[in-house]
């Protein structure tokens, strides 16, 4: 049996961002990795999906602006845009492999298991570990209905040779509103079906319609408070079913969220879970002290997105190298890149609400200032919640076609602590959203 100092189970964000700088402090180092190395993010997740979208982005952009002398609207050729993203994506497997080898960090294709707290099993080979991270993502949900096969993932998605005429979205959390953009703006008239009446339940409900609004003027059709009991396959297609509601679409998608795979056989191994995902404790510790578990695969609030799985997986190493202080997060931006970029970081707006002797909201309508003007945005509007004791920053709400660019100077502010009086004492490019902080603070 091989024996490391540390075994990483997962070759995505989380996985990697622990095993090069725990290569670096002298450990030997083993990563096994089943399906695509680099995990979902740049192979089926954030990467290719934001390529599709930058072509998307440049339509509506160039939409909006024939009011104002641009001449024709730019088509989406499918096949082209994927060809594309292939032209990225099909890099990553081997050039994240041969990055992790080129760091003599040894790898292994293939399912680990546990097979007692400290050994795994691939295949036939058998490794011990003194200590071992899981860092194994999730998996998408599929409806529990009879027809379930007929659904396809995300991944599916992202992997499509031709746009469908028609196509629906199971669910309405920051996947499917994403996906449902892409394909509307790529000619398809797409449906989404939502079990309740709230798409994106952490955000705001006003930054929410917006987005529903502005998704509603590009083909794209909510069915709220329905319910999927059946799905039948059709000649060209399937039939979705629930209590007096009947959609004929040519694809279904799921986009219900994502859960853990039971395939790691954590028992064996000690380690507590949750449906939500594996229990940890503040140094990312299961109920086995020689196993950490970090990126998505945590049951956790803090949101699961790559930046935070490689934070997460940095901490670990840290952790393995010596450290001893308990994990503590800095304030996580969260950005939809829908029809509008929906967009929010620190206090919500909900928890400010809730506290209204401590902080302040002030949310305005920037549609029509100057930034937003200039490229004809639909709608804008920016929130800011500030401490009242402090006059820091603690918490934003920007929604507009970039929102993704003002929230990250807001995160700095956040993370800086920063009160409206020291960030209106920078100067920032002008004119830019940044350039408005001084009219919103
Ligand atoms: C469609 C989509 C869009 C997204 N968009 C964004 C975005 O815009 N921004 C953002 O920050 N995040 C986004 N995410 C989320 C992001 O992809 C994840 O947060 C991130 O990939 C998590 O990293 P991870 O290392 O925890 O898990 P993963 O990236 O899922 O990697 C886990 C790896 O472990 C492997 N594995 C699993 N089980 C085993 C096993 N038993 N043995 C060996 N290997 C195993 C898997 O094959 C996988 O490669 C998106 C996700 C999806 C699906």
């Amino acid at each position: 049996m091989e024996k490391y100092d540390v075994i990483v189970i997962g070759g995505g964000p989380g996985g990697l961002a622990a095993a090069y700088p725990l290569a670096a402090g002298g450990k030997r180092v083993l990563v096994v990795e089943r399906d695509l190395w680099g995990g979902t993010c740049p192979n089926y997740g954030c990467d290719p999906k934001k390529m599709l979208y930058s072509a998307v982005q440049a339509k509506k952009r160039a939409a909006r602006m024939t009011r104002a002398g641009l001449v024709g609207i730019p088509d989406i050729n499918w096949p082209n845009l994927m060809a594309f993203k292939t032209s990225y994506t099909e890099t990553v497997p081997t050039g994240t492999r041969a990055g992790l080898v080129d760091q003599r960090i040894a790898v292994v294709d293939g399912e680990a298991h546990f097979v007692d707290e400290q050994t795994i099993v691939v295949g036939e080979q058998s490794f011990w570990g003194a200590d071992i991270i899981i860092a194994t993502g999730l998996q998408p949900v599929l409806p529990n209905v009879p027809g379930s096969s007929l659904v396809q993932t995300s991944r599916d998605f992202l992997e499509m040779p031709q746009m469908p005429q028609k196509i629906a979205f199971i669910g309405a959390g920051y996947v499917g509103m994403e996906l449902a953009n892409i394909a509307a703006a790529a000619g398809a008239e797409v449906h989404i079906i939502m079990h309740g009446d709230r798409a994106l339940r952490a955000f705001p409900a006003a930054a929410v319609t917006a987005l529903e609004t502005e998704m509603a003027t590009g083909h794209v059709y909510f069915h709220k408070n329905v319910t999927l009991d059946a799905i039948e396959p059709l000649g060209n297609g399937v039939r979705l079913m629930a209590p007096d509601f009947t959609l004929d679409v040519q694809q279904v998608f799921a986009a219900m969220g994502r859960r853990p795979d039971d395939q790691l056989m954590l028992n064996r191994g000690r380690i507590r879970s949750t449906p939500q995902g594996i229990l940890v404790n503040d140094h990312l510790q299961t109920s086995n002290p020689h196993v950490y578990a970090i990126g998505d695969v945590v049951a956790k609030t803090q949101p699961k997105l790559t930046p935070v799985a490689g934070y997460e997986g940095r901490y670990v190493a840290a952790q393995i190298l010596g450290d001893t202080e308990p994990i503590t997060y800095p304030a996580i931006p969260v950005t939809v890149y829908g029809a509008l970029e929906v967009a929010q970081v620190g206090l919500s707006e909900a928890e400010a609400k809730a506290a209204p002797d401590y902080y302040t909201i002030n949310t305005q309508d920037v549609t029509h200032w100057y930034t937003y003007n200039r490229t004809l945005e639909p709608h804008a509007s920016v929130t800011i919640i500030k401490a009242k004791a402090t006059d820091e920053v603690v918490g934003a709400v920007v929604v507009s076609s970039s929102a993704e660019d003002l929230i990250n100077v807001l995160t700095v502010a956040i993370n800086q602590h920063l009160t409206a009086e020291a960030v209106n004492a920078m100067i920032f490019a002008y004119p830019s959203e940044a350039s408005d902080l001084s009219y919103l603070l």
